[in-house]
């Protein structure tokens, strides 16, 4: 199968190639959000679907403005790409909403300049290259032109995509590449659950736990700070730019982080001898907005974690399956009763067979029963389990994008 890979360098565009680079983000964010408005409207007129042939046409329309085709075709692509997506996220939204959920439903919000930060050539057909000259390598773009980039690794694999991201002053180049590789065979002997803990970062149906990383507590004290520091500053002023370009730093400096904490230990998980992974289904963006910023990028490490563990999961030939989140917590692994577990509760007292355990592992054995047997089999002592329907979600796969590559640039 094909495994896509990415690569993230730090280029050095010169001021000319910085004020390319400004123009083609400017042009890219309005181009985004003209289309988004377009979107929208077709939305509130009736026109509950958006597709491709939907964005075409907005986008040939928005074209009539010769500005835009400053942008490079494949570029602006990349951008339809990017609104049908937040779209995607809209309408599955919309129908949890329809089927009961209590979310708040808003429209894929407009991109502030803060917020459109990347532009993405999709296709290595010549809109970019890397070429040795004086011993130093370049990296030149089309419609950017050629800016030093600091190769500290080699890219292996077929190159597809190029994105440029600008981020707290700083320019990156991040390619993705596809690899053909044999997938090895493994049988699933060692299957485990893991539960996103409430008092671990994870806990596996096994007993181990795993502390929650200290970084986010560090980092949540560091943004609030700046934070505090910009909302004091006046708008406009260069100050509170200054303080801006500090926060995005730190945001930068916590998605690293988060990023190496969820490589590390993705890598331990796949190499300690399990054979497949069975996690919940849990959207994590549509959970309780909840204020608490260190609870916020736990959430964002554990979304992490479980792209990168499907993946690496995945390259070593083993599965990752999604089980149905409802009741993890609730349930009591050994007999199938129901409980309140209040949030301040730590371990799982069952006060139907007396059982006593740990509330995070309680969750992972059920989230491991689930993927096993099925989604509410009891599996008490002497009664059969038939695996039940729609316990299993979907097996995660994870071939079309990288994790890497959502992290970095978003
Ligand atoms: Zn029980």
């Amino acid at each position: 199968m094909e495994l896509t890979r990415a690569y993230k360098f730090r280029i050095y565009p010169d001021a000319k190639r910085q004020s390319e680079i400004e123009l083609q983000l400017t042009l890219s964010k309005e181009f985004y959000n003209l289309l988004l408005e377009k979107s929208i409207k077709s939305y509130r007129e009736g026109n509950k679907k958006l597709s491709m042939a939907h964005l075409n046409k907005f986008a040939k329309e928005i074209e009539n403005d010769k500005r835009f085709l400053q942008i490079y075709s494949q570029t602006r692509c990349e951008i339809k790409y990017r609104v049908l997506k937040a779209y995607q996220n809209f309408f599955r939204r919309v129908n949890e909403k329809k089927s009961g959920k209590r979310i708040k439903v808003g429209f894929p919000r407009f991109k502030s300049k803060d917020r459109y930060c990347s532009i993405t050539y999709p296709q290595d057909n010549g809109s970019f290259a890397i070429v040795k000259k004086n011993k130093k390598h370049i990296l030149r773009v089309s419609r950017i032109g050629g800016m030093q980039i600091k190769l500290h690794r080699s890219i292996e694999g077929r190159i597809k995509t190029l994105t440029i991201k600008k981020r707290g002053g700083e320019y990156f180049a991040i390619f993705t590449t596809v690899k053909e590789v044999e997938l090895p065979k493994v049988e699933n002997t060692n299957p485990v659950g893991i539960d996103m803990g409430l008092n671990s970062f994870i806990a596996l149906s096994d007993g181990t736990k795993i502390e929650k990383p200290k970084f986010a507590k560090k980092a949540e004290k560091h943004i609030a700070r700046w934070q505090r520091i910009i909302a004091k500053r006046h708008k406009g002023s260069k100050r509170r730019e200054k303080a801006k370009l500090n926060l995005q730093r730190k945001w930068e400096h916590v998605a690293n982080q988060s990023n190496d904490f969820a490589h590390k230990l993705s890598d331990k998980l796949v190499n300690s001898g399990y054979t497949s992974f069975a996690v919940e289904d849990l959207h994590i963006q549509n959970m309780v907005k909840n204020h608490n910023l260190a609870q916020s990028i736990y959430n964002a490490s554990w979304n992490r974690f479980i792209q990168m563990l499907s993946y690496k999961a995945e390259s070593a030939g083993m599965k990752v399956i999604k089980v149905v989140a409802r009741n993890t917590s609730r349930q009591c692994s050994n007999c199938g009763n129901i409980q309140d577990m209040p949030l301040s509760i730590r371990g799982y007292n069952c006060n139907r067979c007396g059982m006593q355990m740990d509330r995070d592992i309680n969750a992972a054995i059920n989230i491991f029963n689930r993927a096993t047997l099925g989604q509410r089999g009891s599996h008490a002592q002497g009664e059969s389990v038939r695996p039940q329907r729609g316990a299993v979600l979907e097996e995660l796969r994870t071939d079309k994008t990288h994790p890497l590559l959502d992290a970095v640039i978003a």
